[in-house]
């Protein structure tokens, strides 16, 4: 594949982020390498510093699986290149793989000094292979250095966690509990990783354990519902993987079953007891709120809502996805909802 120019690099890589639920602002202009964007997102808001280049393929005979990216048009100081820290913020180093699609993340911190002639930094490609299927995969690079391979939809897992990722190079036991969890979030319990991590490093594997299992359930729910919401059909970048069962509640599991792709909306309206649907997936309204919400002078597009609604909802394919009764009846009864 023919190699991509910058402004196409950071539209995919902008891609990326919607596709990992993250909003941004870009700061940078349009040409401008490296580019700078405020992230925000559900819980945290940063900046972040992007550098970014096409992966390529090969090199080295000894290394015939090998990527790489060719440090190009970097300011240079005293004749070398050097990358910089995005001051206050977070930089993020990435290489991008056409072929399989997934990005190469590598950790400024080992990448300070200023560069040799020709510099390039490399990946290995079961890694990269692993990221597609998994979402997220480690290459370790030595001297406790560690690349990550991440899927797009998981660009947002990296980014917030991306220090923690990282520093998992300094243990092995680490790396394999990082392995296991992106294979199967649920397949590592926590009690597990306080005994296997090292100190240092657990709160890093706990973290990333959470976030992978969040973009996990995130990736099925949305799969299963084809991308729109179940309540208005709408297909917007920003959809939620919202549980049936809130997650706060003990019995609530990251089953898909226990999830509805929901718009940003309807999430809301359905948190809040304003709407739900029973286990026959009928929905129903809340009217004596809405008729509150009208008194109180919060009717503000109230009938957009209403006449949005789907009269059941709209529920995946493959029946063992679709809601469970149990959730949806638990959690109509703790709203107290009446059919
Ligand atoms: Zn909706």
């Amino acid at each position: 594949m023919p190699p991509l120019r910058k402004p196409e690099l950071l539209h995919l890589f902008e891609e990326a982020l919607r596709a990992s639920s993250l909003s941004f602002l870009k700061l940078s202009g349009g040409g401008d390498h490296p580019a700078t964007y405020q992230i925000l997102g559900q819980n945290e808001s940063f900046r972040l510093r992007v550098y970014i280049w096409n992966l390529t393929f090969g090199g080295r005979v000894s290394l015939p699986d090998e990527w790489r990216i060719q440090v190009t048009g970097l300011p240079e100081f005293d004749g070398h290149q050097r990358f910089i820290r995005e001051t206050g913020g977070k930089t993020a180093i990435l290489g991008w793989c056409a072929d399989l699609g997934v990005y190469a993340a590598y950790d400024i911190g080992y990448h300070l000094d200023p560069l040799g002639g020709s510099p390039s930094i490399q990946i290995r490609q079961p890694a990269l292979e692993s990221a597609r299927l998994n979402g997220l995969a480690h290459h370790f690079r030595g001297a406790e250095e560690v690349a990550f391979a991440v899927r797009p939809s998981y660009m947002g897992v990296y980014l917030a966690n991306m220090e923690e990722l990282h520093a998992c190079g300094s243990s092995e036991e680490a790396l394999r509990l990082l392995e296991q969890i992106s294979a199967d979030p649920d397949s590592v319990a926590e009690a597990e990783i306080e005994e296997r991590a090292p100190a240092p490093r657990k709160y890093a594997v706990i973290s990333a354990r959470k976030a992978l299992r969040e973009a996990d359930f995130r990736g099925r729910v949305l799969t299963a519902y084809s991308n729109s919401c179940a309540m208005c059909g709408v297909q917007l970048r920003l959809l939620d993987a919202a549980h049936i069962l809130p997650a706060a509640h003990p019995d609530s599991t990251d089953e898909t079953r226990n999830g509805i792709a929901l718009c940003a909306s309807h999430h809301r309206a359905f948190d809040r007891g304003l709407v739900t649907f029973d286990s026959g997936f009928h929905i129903h309204r809340n009217e004596e709120m809405e008729r509150e919400l009208v008194r109180s002078g919060l009717d503000g597009g109230i009938d957009d809502f209403r006449n949005s609604l789907f009269p059941m909802i709209e529920v995946p394919p493959n029946r063992s996805d679709r809601p469970a009764e149990g959730f949806i009846q638990q959690v109509n009864e703790m709203r107290g909802w009446r059919f």
